[in-house]
């Protein structure tokens, strides 16, 4: 078992892992540091044949308020990590440095998680906000408290979208927009209409609705579990998404270029710049 820093790794009950991103003095912003030992744990739950189900939840008073800006995007973090993706490699700058980075630690990450032989529930609360959803989307269910709200931002920042574009089979094509184009939250009652959230409780309930919930999984046949899985992930790539990702990852780089070839270097709305100043660690 590895030695977790930002994460608290547990089985609460036979059949069932939780994973706790635990960096509550950040609400639970993602450096590249969390994200590899994330993906770290998700491979201690799949290499153990006694955890048929896995639980993502988060400490503090947020599930998490996305990408650690503060990090600036450092290639340093992710030396000596595991690749999951097989884009990165060679001597690389500029734009093709970032592509890099976020098609590893960020499209690589969650397309890896989507598709974890073993079903997964997103136990979330508080703000989720742009990257968050990154940890929220690829999960196979999603139960929320009645304080959840989610929100993709990052049109403040002149980028089309997050990392991983699944807006439209989350909410559906009217709903997807409405979130993308205004930038708006939405809560728990809202995703819940749309798709997005399978089940909504108090506050106080969610952890033990999620493990009820867990529960009802984890009684199930392990092979069957994967194989059922895999046959409704089969929809994302028979319904176009690998296409519509693909274009989108373009096109969120495209922006991320742009922003930074154009005069202040960064973001288009200096009021919203402000706002992501780096924090004092
Ligand atoms: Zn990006």
């Amino acid at each position: 078992m590895p030695d977790f820093e930002h994460l608290i790794y547990e089985k609460p009950e036979e059949g069932i892992a939780r994973i706790w991103l635990n960096r509550p003095e950040v609400r639970n912003a993602q450096d590249t540091e969390l994200l590899s030992e994330l993906n770290d744990a998700f491979d201690v739950a799949r290499g153990d044949d006694g955890v048929k189900v896995v639980i993502l939840a988060a400490k503090g008073p947020h599930f998490s308020a996305g990408h650690d800006l503060a990090e600036g995007g450092t290639r340093k973090a992710e030396a000596g990590r595991k690749r999951v993706t097989s884009w990165k490699g060679g001597a690389w700058d500029g734009a093709e440095a970032y592509y890099m980075r976020e098609k590893e630690v960020y499209e690589g990450f969650c397309l890896r998680w989507r598709d974890l032989a073993k079903p997964t529930i997103a136990s979330v609360h508080g703000k989720s906000i742009a990257g968050g959803l990154m940890l929220i989307w690829p999960m196979d269910f999603v139960i929320a408290s009645d304080d959840a709200s989610f929100q993709d931002n990052t049109m403040y920042m002149g980028i089309p979208g997050v990392e991983y574009f699944a807006h439209v089979w989350e909410l559906g094509i009217r709903k997807a927009k409405e979130f993308l184009l205004t930038g708006q939250p939405i809560t728990a009652e809202e995703a819940e209409r749309a798709g997005m959230v399978n089940k909504v409780v108090p506050r106080e309930e969610l952890e033990e609705a999620t493990l009820a919930f867990a529960r009802t999984i984890a009684d199930k046949p392990s092979f069957a579990l994967k194989l059922g899985k895999d046959a409704i992930n089969a929809a994302f790539s028979a319904q176009g998404f690998d296409n519509v990702q693909r274009g989108a990852f373009n096109a969120h780089h495209l922006a991320h270029t742009h922003y930074r070839l154009t005069a202040d270097g960064s973001f288009l709305d200096p009021d919203f710049a402000k706002r992501f100043k780096p924090r004092a660690k």
